[in-house]
């Protein structure tokens, strides 16, 4: 059977290029998206069937006018991968706004933004998931991480709003809440104090994290499921974190 057009945000690097992998390598035609497309180019993937776009999910209108480029060429959008994200650590007295402004923007709106660009064509096919990428962090608090403690809750809420909004149309929308993983995440931490705090709690776990193939692999699964099964959401982090 014809496989069905995945988007993935982030594919860059961390979580999204191991989904990349995953799903190219499963035969899917791919929508891959990221600021920085040179690192998607380099991934080790067949590119027969994939486009690259260079898009800021912040940016509507490119992440809108991706999608609709792939989807005349590929068919609806059949699974979208929200997986891009940043994570800036800092106290909150002493954090710049302009980091919580990014990651509001970057890890809500920018979840927000591609959903409300692929439901349309979902609801009306009555077919489709999406899988938002969200984090331990959107469950429970972690010291240094109020704003993106507040994204990660934010979006854990509006991904289960938006699920029952939708369950009636046979759309699924799922969660992966992902424990700590060393990816590209923590290069963007600008507060020393903070990456110094995670150091020491990273080393009272083992020094053991999240390998990113795992997460690749969860979101495999719940895109695997007959649609008929929406798992709402997976929670998965090293055995070692507490
Ligand atoms: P990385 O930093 O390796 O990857 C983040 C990806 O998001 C990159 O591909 C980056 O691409 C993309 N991105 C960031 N901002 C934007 C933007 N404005 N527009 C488009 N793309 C953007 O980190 P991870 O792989 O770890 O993170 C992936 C997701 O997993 C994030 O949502 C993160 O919050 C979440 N997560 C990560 C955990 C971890 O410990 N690593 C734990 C729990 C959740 P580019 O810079 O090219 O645009």
């Amino acid at each position: 059977m014809e496989k069905s057009l995945v988007v993935i945000t982030g594919a860059s690097s961390g979580f999204g290029a191991e989904i990349a992998k995953i799903f190219n390598q499963a035969g899917f035609p791919l929508l891959l998206l990221g600021r920085r497309v040179e690192k998607i180019k380099a991934l080790p993937l067949n590119f027969d069937k994939v486009m690259i776009e260079a898009v800021d999910v912040t940016d509507y209108s490119a992440f809108e006018a991706s999608i609709k480029q792939a989807e005349a060429v590929y068919g609806p959008t059949d699974l979208l991968v929200n997986n891009a994200g940043v994570m800036l650590l800092g106290n909150v007295l002493t954090q710049s706004p302009t980091e919580w402004q990014t990651m509001l923007n970057t890890n809500v709106m920018g979840v927000l933004n591609g959903m409300q660009i692929v439901l349309p064509n979902m609801t009306e096919r009555k077919h489709g998931t999406i899988i938002n990428m969200s984090s331990l962090a959107g469950k429970k608090t972690f010291t240094n991480h109020a704003a993106y403690v507040a994204s990660k809750f934010g979006v854990h809420g509006l991904s289960e709003t938006i699920r029952e909004e939708v369950s009636g149309s046979n759309v699924r929308v799922s969660l992966v809440a992902p424990g700590a993983a060393e990816t590209e995440l923590l290069t963007h931490v600008t507060d020393q104090k903070s990456l110094i705090d995670y150091g020491a709690w990273k080393d009272s776990m083992g020094g053991i994290t999240l390998d990113p193939v795992h997460v690749a692999e969860t979101v495999k699964f719940i895109y695997d499921m007959p649609q008929a099964v929406n798992i709402r959401e997976i929670d998965i982090a090293a055995t070692a974190q507490d």
